[in-house]
């Protein structure tokens, strides 16, 4: 009795480990693939640090070609030398993203505890006092960050902070703390001065790796970061700029967003609640979500409840 009761025991645990393995590779077998906002394939984010008076040149030209952008500022030093005005962000900055920089801009990496807190949390508020809506994301001075400063802005409410390591590829990061761009706006042209031929190769370089991005099929992030006292006062670079802008502009394939609504949208889209075939979907979030499922595109609407039709 007691052996044909172990058997039936087995069979049983058998039976269910069968069933997972079924259940599992169904669940595998169905490709679900995020697109971005209005189902497009590709995003832009183009990301400037530091909050100098170029920005104003900066911002008109974003303007001029319905661009967005995402501006990193140390709000401690706006008001002083060559930085915007603590009077004029507000205005300036509509329909672009402000985010944090630190304070007073030091490398966090070196920084006590205690001293990372105080930059990071006087930054923020600061900048939401200036701004009147949360801050949540920031840039690394100098790109300057460890793993003990990302666990630092974690706990202080940062949500993605941009380093300057260039991955000249168009992947979404894996961790939104370690967030490395694309690539720096024309690459590593007029880096030094007078050195037309090392400008004439980094451009080329640079326009390759947008035209790249332009041309790919797959999923792809596009994330350019620079400064616009980089241009400073040079009509050269201000062209140049236009031109880049003219290029990515317009364009009916690209989702141009600011740095943290896409960090809100891809967590919206990781919070999808699927059924257990995937026949059903929820959608939690405020934004319409949008997938590719075994090759048709979907969208959910904000808090509702779909059946896809396959
Ligand atoms: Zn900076």
């Amino acid at each position: 009795m007691k052996t044909i009761v172990n058997f039936s025991i087995l069979f049983f645990f058998f039976n269910c480990i069968m069933a997972q393995t079924e259940i599992y590779s169904i669940q595998s077998s169905i490709p679900i693939e995020m697109l971005f906002q209005d189902g497009k394939s590709k995003a832009l984010i183009l990301s400037y640090d530091d909050g100098k008076i170029q920005d104003r040149q900066l911002v008109a030209l974003l303007n001029k070609y319905k661009l967005i952008g995402t501006f990193h500022l140390n709000s401690n030093k706006l008001g002083t030398n060559d930085y915007l005005s603590k009077s004029e962000i507000k205005d300036l900055y509509i329909g672009h993203e402000v985010s944090c920089h630190t304070f007073n801009h030091p490398g966090l990496s070196t920084l006590s505890f205690i001293d990372i807190v105080y930059e990071v949390i006087e930054d923020r508020k600061e900048l939401e006092r200036l701004m009147n809506y949360p801050i949540r994301g920031m840039a690394y001075p100098f790109g300057n960050n460890n793993e003990f400063v990302i666990d630092v802005v974690k706990e202080l409410g940062i949500e993605y902070a941009r380093t300057v390591d260039d991955t000249y590829n168009f992947k979404i990061p894996e961790n939104f703390l370690k967030w490395h761009p694309t690539i720096h706006q024309f690459s590593k042209a007029f880096w030094k001065p007078n050195d037309a031929a090392n400008d004439n190769i980094e451009l080329a370089s640079f326009y390759k790796t947008i035209n790249d991005f332009l041309e790919t099929k797959e999923l792809a992030l596009l994330d350019v970061w620079g400064h616009s006292w980089e241009m400073g006062t040079d009509q050269v670079k201000w062209a140049e700029t236009e031109n880049f802008f003219k290029m990515i502009a317009n364009n009916p394939s690209i989702h141009y967003t600011t740095q943290i609504d896409l960090v809100d949208y891809i967590n919206s889209y990781k919070n999808l609640k699927f059924s257990v075939d995937k026949k059903i979907v929820y959608n939690p979030s405020a934004k319409t979500i949008f997938f590719k499922f075994n090759g048709k595109i979907f969208s959910v609407l904000a808090g509702e409840t779909t059946v896809l039709s396959l």
